[in-house]
């Protein structure tokens, strides 16, 4: 099959500049998608690296600069990815920030962040993305960051532990709205994953990843091969779970 070819699918990741979603981008592009990688204007270098990365595989792929908090950003970015590689197929709203925090000391403003990013980004990514597979007939797949701690609040992250809870609530409400349009939503709850996500917590992280029974930290590779699953026909049957992967330290 030729990389242009009509058949080829499509799939659009945000915060896809490093971390969890660079690797997803990757998997995805391994996995014979042409992929859109977003991120913010401030890491567009990333996402243009990451572009590239996926290129020298030889499949198709564009950056594509949006803040995922922002309705009209979002539009331009799922119509850029449809004019540019051609359709949509699978979304994964994957931007996300995390600050460790005393309840006490937490601000309206930080509190207000936290779910404009974690819980409108995922929100507004996939209203836009369900739009077009709904235009496009043939329904699609959402997926979406949750985490472990959409199961059970991190005590150390509680805005975040908050707005995760959100988004499985979200993933529930999409499947039972989209599922008629054989739109699926899922989401990955991962627990500790080696990204900079962490940078500003080093000790954060030694202590988190000290608890995990599987005895090592997690890798965006082990995430990516869960959203593998989601973007595949072998999970059609699957929507509406937020599915834990975190070496063992969550059960359900
Ligand atoms: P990361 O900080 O390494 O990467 C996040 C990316 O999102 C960055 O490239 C950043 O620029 C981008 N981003 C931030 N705000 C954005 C916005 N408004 N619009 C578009 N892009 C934006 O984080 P990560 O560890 O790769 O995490 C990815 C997702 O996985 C997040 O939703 C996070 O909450 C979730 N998660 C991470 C862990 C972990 O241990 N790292 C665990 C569970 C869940």
């Amino acid at each position: 099959m030729s990389a242009t070819s009509s058949s080829t699918r499509v799939a659009l990741v945000t915060g896809a500049g490093q971390g969890i979603g660079r690797g997803i981008a990757l998997r995805l592009a391994a996995d014979g998608f042409d992929v859109a990688v977003n991120d913010i204007s401030r890491s567009a270098d990333k996402a243009e690296a990451v572009r590239d990365e996926i290129r020298a595989t030889g499949r198709r792929a564009i950056a594509v600069v949006a803040d995922v908090s922002d309705t009209e950003e979002v539009a331009a970015m799922v119509d850029s990815t449809v004019a540019e590689l051609g359709r949509l197929d699978v979304t994964v709203a994957n931007a996300g920030i995390a600050q460790a925090q005393l309840l006490l000391d937490t601000t309206a403003q930080e509190w207000d962040r936290m779910f404009a990013i974690n819980v409108r980004g995922v929100f507004l990514t996939w209203q836009a993305a369900a739009r077009q597979f709904i235009a496009q007939g043939g329904g699609g797949k959402l997926v979406a960051a949750g985490s472990n701690a959409s199961h059970r609040a991190a005590g150390f992250l509680p805005a975040y532990s908050a707005a995760k809870f959100a988004v499985r609530g979200l993933t529930q409400a999409a499947a039972m709205q989209w599922a008629e349009h054989g739109i699926t939503a899922n989401s990955y709850a991962p627990g500790v994953v080696n990204t900079p996500l962490w940078a500003g917590d080093p000790e954060g992280f030694a202590r988190e990843a000290a608890k995990i029974p599987l005895g090592r930290v997690q890798e965006p590779s082990d995430v990516a091969a869960l959203v593998s699953y989601f973007a595949s026909p072998d999970s059609d049957y699957m929507t509406g779970q937020t599915v834990i992967m975190d070496g063992g330290l969550t059960y359900n």
